[in-house]
């Protein structure tokens, strides 16, 4: 059975749903720029989830919504809207580009689709009625500045999740919108923003025109396509504090129930040693590491390398090594018989029920690799059932493409002209095998390719 360390009582507990099925909400990307490649690790988190939890035998149910409105960045503007005036595109052209941008990395990275990906913006009614709901039952209010906002101080087990506690949160702290003097407490979040001088993606409603704080987004949606149990809930570490304690007192207040059993969250990726941003000019996307001829998939293997509850170090060098492992078991697989069936190896299975200790399994597959106990067919069995929880399209077969007549003709003249000193010959033919596809090294004994 699938064990995985939850969040807000710090211990491993098994995954169960109702019966047989498992509904799993994971928040979803905001889209207003490509994922980068630490947004790419905690989205393969609910994938690899979703095999462990389909392999135990469970249906699962996994929604993970589109936030193409409401999502403030630090200077308080919308972020699809601000991308919209960089990019001079409507916000909804730029907000649809960049979903589908989401789903091409998430395709490239063998990640399995959700059963739905509801957007904000197409939503806005469900919010409209979840916050008429939560005014009527005291749990929120409109405030002299015509905004919406809960009242953090109505939900007793505010905190639970982080540890961040309504007593010991200051004033001043940063909690994604610095309103101004309008709140009754400090802490208390908007539910719904007033337009204002905003023009674009916004709604009408009972308290004038406007649109959502981020936070009732996620509540609305999961409650709607989920129903009142959710659980599992998924998404990377900064969501915990304030967007998941939001989540958690919205939906908590809106069912008179703990809706989410089972909160998960993944730890950050850094890239070579550091915190990727787009100030410090370091943001590193899919389509960087497809640039470098190296295989998405090998993004998605040096992921696996760590366990999601570690902060990991991304490097290029990891991914270079991770895409020649990949071909190395890709060739292994294939030499296993045309007809093989995948056979799931204990040891790599129970590491991955344990929560999700993929270092773990990986170590157990490397062991059989090496080792002399197992036949060449039965290696190939075995690693084609772990790619059923690993996606790494182990049983494609590695290309191995032959020369063609002029590449051999030109490395021969290369290497005729290196013996006879000619560098600036040789550097003229290194240039016409590199255009040709081939990659040449030179060492102690002559040249070699690939
Ligand atoms: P966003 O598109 O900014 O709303 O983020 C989408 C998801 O990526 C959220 O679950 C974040 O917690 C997660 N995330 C953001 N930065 C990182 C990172 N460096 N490493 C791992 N996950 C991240
Ligand atoms: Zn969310």
């Amino acid at each position: 059975m699938l064990k995985l360390y939850e969040t807000r009582h710090r211990e491993l507990l098994p995954v169960s749903g109702r019966g047989s099925e498992l509904k799993v909400y994971c928040c979803g990307p905001t889209v207003y720029r490509d994922a980068h490649v630490g947004n790419l690790r905690t989205f393969l988190l609910s994938d690899l989830i979703w095999r462990a939890a389909t392999h135990s035998g469970l249906a699962v149910t996994l929604i993970q919504n589109i936030t193409d409105v409401g999502h403030m960045a630090n200077d308080l503007e919308d972020k699809v809207l601000a991308q919209s005036k960089s990019e001079s595109l409507d916000p909804f052209a730029i907000a649809r580009k960049y979903e589908d941008r989401f789903h091409h990395d998430l395709n490239r990275l063998n990640i399995t689709s959700a059963s739905s990906y509801p957007r904000a913006s197409e939503n806005i009614d469900l919010m409209i009625a979840s916050i008429e709901k939560l005014i009527a039952e005291g749990f929120a209010y409109v405030a002299a500045d015509g905004n919406v906002y809960f009242d953090a101080q109505s939900f007793p087990s505010y905190g639970a999740i982080s540890g961040n506690r309504l007593d010991a949160l200051k004033p001043g702290h940063r909690y994604e919108y610095v309103e101004d003097g309008a709140k009754k407490f400090h802490a208390d979040w908007a539910l719904w923003k007033l337009a204002r001088d905003r023009t674009e993606m916004i709604w009408d409603t009972p308290w004038g025109p406007g649109y959502p704080g981020w936070h009732i987004e996620c509540s609305a949606m999961s409650l709607e396509y989920l129903g009142e149990v959710i659980d599992l809930h998924v998404g990377g570490i900064d969501l915990r504090f304030p967007h998941h304690e939001n989540e958690r007192a919205q939906s908590n207040s809106l069912t008179g129930t703990e809706v989410v059993t089972h909160w998960v969250h993944g730890e950050h990726l850094l890239f070579e040693g550091r915190k990727m941003s787009k100030s410090a000019g370091n943001v590193v996307l899919l389509q960087d590491i497809i640039d470098r001829e190296i295989d998405p998939l090998a993004a998605r293997l040096s992921f696996l390398e760590n366990r999601y509850r570690s902060q990991m170090d991304l490097t290029w060098a990891s991914l270079e090594a991770a895409h020649s492992t990949i071909k190395r078991w890709r060739g292994l697989v294939s030499a296993g018989a045309s007809k093989t069936e995948p056979k799931m190896d204990q040891e790599f299975i129970d590491a991955i029920y344990a929560d999700l200790d993929t270092p773990r399994a990986l170590q157990r597959l490397r062991a059989i690799e090496k080792s002399s106990d197992y036949s060449a067919q039965e290696k190939s069995e075995i690693f084609l059932a772990a790619d059923q929880i690993l996606g790494l399209d182990l049983s494609r077969p590695p290309i191995v493409r032959e020369l063609t007549q002029e590449q051999s003709d030109l490395l021969e003249q290369r290497a005729k002209a290196r013996s006879e000193k000619n560098f600036a010959e040789s550097d003229r033919l290194r240039t016409l095998l590199e255009e040709s596809g081939l990659q040449i090294k030179d060492g102690a004994d002559g040249q070699s390719w690939s």
